[in-house]
């Protein structure tokens, strides 16, 4: 492959040295693919799935026992008592927003203790009655407690705000999203979930789960979330996905998300699958291996731009809960240089050069690279960045880890080509 590349000697050579240590964590993700496959297998047969399960429903979906199906084999692999696996769905932040709306009425606070949320989530808080559908619209408080100068939870300031404040809502965000601090394990977040339980019993703890799903042995919703919510075409819908999100939990929230979702007196009941339900199980059923892939490729990258010379985050062989990876450039020129690389290393649109421009919500350029099937998918190969110092790109996906290597040998050969990278 590396006949391929302008500078083939040292990014093979690179590679080389790379792959030879890499290995053994590559061991550690295999292990746990198998063990989610085995989980998968099990639950696909206990729930019986058969050929006529795949076929769509249509008008108002009643009755279809294919996307019930699905949903208890999500339950199932979640620890959740019900999940909500949709179509109409649009997004992670849908899903997160219909959650939020579940659990939330008028007069209630919503709590985060993992800092500020993800940037989509801003217009779902809201900041007053403007009549936009937000949650503070509706006259639901909210809070957050800043993380530590070293990025972790304030478990002091955390106990004594749930202990005065008993929120009706804490909100936890699992993985760093496109912010510059760690992404919470699902050790660390049962530790969250332990300090508010015994705060405050009553309140309900949701969990931000988008880019975790099957990366770590457990899900939140195994150690005590009561709701969780994530986007299908991230981790669980396996590349297949070709929209959606889910919602998982205790059987009481997922009803009352179902009727955000829907509308009071239909909720889960409804909602016509046509021709979706291939995908989602096939999804399902292909998840493990590919956030298996995705991972090898984060390992790769921080490896080889760790090689390079660039402070990563996490480090090749630091332990992950997410399919993110953070690289700093340090410089302007490098990361656009990175991203039009994973452009070039795109099935689709690989003949187009990502500009840097602004975005809602940021207060700088982004330069985004996204060649992918499913317009958006960040399971698959992906990276993007604000053009702000110190020029952090985050790369994640990679439905195949064959094309997560050339992707990140093609960007890094950009870079020191076009990008004038050193060759040290
Ligand atoms: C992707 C993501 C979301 C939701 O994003 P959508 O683009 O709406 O699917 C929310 N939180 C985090 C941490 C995410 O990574």
């Amino acid at each position: 492959m590396y006949t391929y590349l302008q500078n083939n000697q040292l990014l093979k050579g690179w590679a080389e040295e790379v792959e030879a240590h890499i290995h053994e964590k590559f061991k550690e993700i295999d292990q746990r693919v198998e063990l989610h496959q085995m989980r998968a297998l099990k639950a696909f047969r206990e729930e019986g799935v058969s050929e006529h399960h795949l076929a769509p429903s249509t008008g108002y979906g009643y009755d279809d026992a294919g996307r019930e199906r699905l949903e208890r084999i999500f339950a199932r692999l979640f620890g959740a008592e019900e999940a909500l696996v949709r179509s109409h769905i649009v997004s992670g932040t849908h899903a997160i927003s219909a959650s939020l709306f579940a659990v939330l009425r008028p007069g209630d606070q919503l709590l985060s203790i993992t800092g500020p949320p993800y940037d989509t989530l801003k217009g779902v808080i809201g900041n007053e009655q403007d009549g936009s559908g937000s949650l503070a619209d509706f006259g639901i408080g909210y809070r957050e407690i800043a993380l530590t100068a070293s990025g972790e939870v304030d478990v002091v300031a955390v106990r004594e705000a749930v202990r005065q404040e008993k929120p009706q809502c804490v909100a936890i965000q699992r993985s760093r999203g496109y912010a510059a601090r760690p992404s919470f394990t699902i050790a660390q977040i049962k530790e969250m979930i332990n300090v508010v339980r015994t705060a405050s019993p009553q309140t309900v703890i949701f969990v931000d789960n988008c880019y975790g799903e099957f990366v770590e042995e457990e899900e939140p919703t195994h150690v005590g979330a009561d709701l969780i919510a994530g986007s299908l075409i991230k981790n669980p819908g396996g590349g297949m996905a070709k929209s959606g999100g889910y919602i998982a939990g205790r059987a009481h929230w997922v009803k009352r998300a179902a009727t955000a979702v829907v509308a009071p007196g239909i909720g889960s009941e409804g909602g016509a699958t046509y021709g979706y339900l291939r995908d989602y199980f096939q999804g399902l059923f292909l998840a493990p291996h590919v956030v298996g892939q995705a991972l090898k490729s984060a390992v790769f990258s921080a490896a080889m731009l760790e090689r390079a010379g660039f402070p990563t985050s996490p480090r090749w062989n630091e332990g992950r809960t997410d399919i993110i990876q953070q690289i700093s450039f340090q410089d302007r020129d490098l990361l656009i240089a990175f991203c039009e690389g994973i452009q070039e290393a795109s099935p689709i649109d690989a003949h187009l050069l990502p500009v840097p421009a602004p975005m809602p919500g940021y207060p700088d350029d982004v330069i985004m690279a996204a060649g992918t099937f499913v317009q958006g998918a960040s399971i698959e190969l992906s990276a993007d960045g604000p053009l702000r110092p110190p020029y952090t790109g985050f790369l994640q996906g990679g439905l195949t880890y064959a094309h997560g290597k050339a992707g990140i040998l093609i960007a890094l050969d950009r870079m020191l080509t076009t990008g004038k990278m050193k060759k040290g």
